[in-house]
């Protein structure tokens, strides 16, 4: 398992390399976020000891549970919350979390303001965009996305550095790749959280800074 899931690691990386010079991009200016949710802290582990250091996670429960071993071992683990954050979690997310990807609303906003007062911290901020406007997806409508961005901004003090999508995924999604990329550019930000292990190399060429790829690197999930 942890023979295959390393070079499964060493292929999203060529690829990742492969899409950038396709696109004339800088080498290195996709960054890879390996995403370990539902793996477990032995599975997760080979992945670090090759070298990977950036991980994603969508619960911060699970993340509380399996990053602390993993950080003993590799203290330079920078770790992304990729998942909805409900307000009551706000504490725990921002004591935990190098990079809230997935603020989308005003409490949310708030709620992070507050806590990263409190504790000194200081996790660097994406803005969720709901490009498809799925009403079971978490993400700010499109249309509301640039305000949100200076509110947080101008209102609750916070630096955000970029727009994280999840696009339907039934659609087609350089559109959505495209109009996040626009949308980023409008609210004055310049990093672009998109593309997952289906379709990471399309969010490259659209000018994805960070790519979230899970399936590709640990194997399938689970279905749940
Ligand atoms: C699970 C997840 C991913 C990774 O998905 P794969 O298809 O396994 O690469 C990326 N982004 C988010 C927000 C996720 O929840």
């Amino acid at each position: 398992m942890g023979e295959t899931t390393v070079d499964n690691w060493q292929a999203v990386l060529r690829r990742i390399a492969e899409a950038e010079t396709k696109g004339g991009r800088p080498a290195g200016s996709a960054q890879l976020v390996a995403v370990s949710k539902t793996y477990a802290v032995e599975d997760i582990a080979p992945v670090a000891a090759a070298g990977q250091r950036v991980f994603g996670e969508n619960r911060v429960q699970e993340a509380i549970a399996k990053f602390p071993a993993l950080r003993a071992r590799f203290p330079d683990i920078e770790l992304h919350l990729i998942g909805p954050l409900q307000s009551n979690k706000a504490a725990e997310a921002v004591a935990t979390f190098d990079v809230i990807e997935t603020v989308d609303r005003e409490k949310i906003a708030k709620a992070l303001a507050a806590e990263m007062a409190k504790q000194g911290r200081t996790p660097r901020l994406y803005v969720q965009v709901n490009t498809g406007a799925e009403p079971q997806k978490a993400g700010i409508l499109p249309s509301e996305a640039v305000a949100f961005v200076a509110r947080c901004r101008d209102v609750h003090k916070l630096a955000i550095e970029g727009l994280m999508c999840i696009p339907p995924a039934e659609d087609d999604p350089a559109p959505h790749f495209g109009q996040l990329a626009a949308l980023a550019r409008e609210a004055g930000v310049d990093r672009l959280s998109m593309g997952m292990s289906g379709d990471y190399e399309t969010a490259i060429a659209q000018g994805a800074t960070s790519v979230r790829v899970g399936s590709a690197i640990f194997g399938a999930r689970p279905k749940g």
